[in-house]
C-alpha cells in the first residue's frame, strides 16, 4: 500500500502526478519547433513534463477541476495578449484560490520532501516548512486566503516595456517552466515557492522580508489586489537571471555534433507559425541576446 501525499489515505498504487499541470507542458510541446520539451536539468528532450508517485485518484481528480478552470480562464487568455488586469476581473477568486493552494502545495512538498531534488536545507528548516506546506493544505481544503504573502507576475511584453524586470527574454518569459524552493541566504533569508510558468511567475513567500517593499499583483485576504506601479525586489531579479541562464546552459553542454543536429532539425522544421519561433522573434526584435 501507498500513502497518498495529500490525503494521507492509504491505495493500492499511487497516480503518477503531474507537479506542474500538464496542460501548461502540453501547450508548450505543441507550439515548439520540434513538438518536444527539454528540461533543464538535462539535456534529453522530456516528453511530458515533471511527474512522480504523489496522490491518489480521488485527489488528482479534485485538483483537476481547478487547473481546467485555471488553463481557460487564465492561462489561454494571457497567451493571447489579454492584460493582467483585465483577465482577473473575470476570474473567481475561491477557485483560482484553490488552483493556487494545490500548485503551491505540490511544488513545496515535492521541494522539500524529495530525497532526488538537493536543497541543502536543515532538519529545523525541513520541520518548520513543512508546517507551512501543511497550512497550504489547509488553505485548499478550508478554501481559505494562503496564509503568506503571493505575488503573480505576468512575463509579458506589456510589463516588459514598463522596464521593471531586468530580465527581459521573451524565449525564457514564454517557453520555459521551472520550480523551486529557495532559501535567500544571500538576501534578507527569504523562503520563497517560485514557480516560472509560460508567461507567469508565482511568488509564495513563507518568509518575507520587511526591507523588501513589493508592489505588484498580490493574492491578499480573499482578494485580488492591484497595483498600477511596480516594485519587484532584487532576489526576484537575481533569482529569475539564473533561472533563464539555467536554460542557455542547456544548450551550451550540448556537444557540438548535438547541437550541430538540433540546429539542422530545428531549421528544417520551424515555421513562422510555430510559438518558438514568435518568442525567439520578439527576441531578435527588442535586441535581445
Ligand atoms: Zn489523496
Amino acid at each position: 500500500m501507498q500513502e497518498c501525499k495529500f490525503c494521507c489515505k492509504s491505495v493500492e498504487q499511487l497516480k503518477i502526478s503531474h507537479i506542474i499541470p500538464k496542460f501548461f507542458s502540453d501547450w508548450l510541446k505543441k507550439g515548439s519547433t520540434l513538438k518536444r520539451m527539454r528540461s533543464t536539468t538535462s539535456p534529453q528532450p522530456v516528453q511530458d513534463g515533471y511527474k512522480i508517485e504523489f496522490m491518489c485518484g480521488e485527489c488528482e481528480v479534485d485538483f483537476s477541476k481547478y487547473e481546467k478552470y485555471c488553463a481557460e480562464k487564465v492561462f489561454r487568455p494571457l497567451i493571447n495578449g489579454i492584460s493582467f488586469i483585465d483577465i482577473f476581473k473575470n476570474v473567481d477568486f475561491n477557485i483560482f484560490n484553490k488552483f493556487l493552494a494545490s500548485l503551491l502545495w505540490r511544488v513545496s512538498m515535492n521541494g522539500l520532501n524529495n530525497p532526488q531534488i538537493n536543497g541543502n536545507y536543515s532538519e529545523d528548516e525541513k520541520v518548520l516548512f513543512n508546517e507551512y506546506t501543511k497550512k497550504l493544505k489547509d488553505s485548499y481544503n478550508n478554501s481559505s486566503s494562503i496564509d503568506f504573502n503571493t505575488y503573480l507576475i505576468p512575463l509579458t511584453e506589456e510589463l516588459a516595456n514598463k522596464n521593471i524586470l531586468e530580465v527581459v527574454d521573451y524565449v525564457y518569459y514564454e517557453r520555459s517552466i521551472s520550480m523551486n524552493f529557495v532559501i535567500f541566504d544571500n538576501f534578507d533569508g527569504q523562503a520563497s515557492i517560485l514557480i516560472k510558468l509560460p508567461f507567469l511567475l508565482i511568488v509564495c513567500e513563507f518568509i518575507s522580508s520587511k526591507k523588501d517593499h513589493w508592489k505588484g499583483f498580490k493574492i491578499d485576504n480573499k482578494r485580488f489586489e492591484f497595483s498600477d506601479s511596480y516594485n519587484i525586489p532584487q532576489y526576484i531579479h537575481e533569482y529569475m537571471k539564473q533561472d533563464c541562464q539555467l536554460g542557455y546552459n542547456m544548450i551550451n553542454n550540448l556537444s557540438d555534433y548535438q547541437l550541430k543536429e538540433l540546429i539542422k532539425k530545428a531549421q528544417s522544421k520551424m515555421q513562422e507559425s510555430d510559438d518558438t519561433f514568435s518568442s525567439i522573434k520578439k527576441n531578435i526584435i527588442n535586441n535581445i541576446k
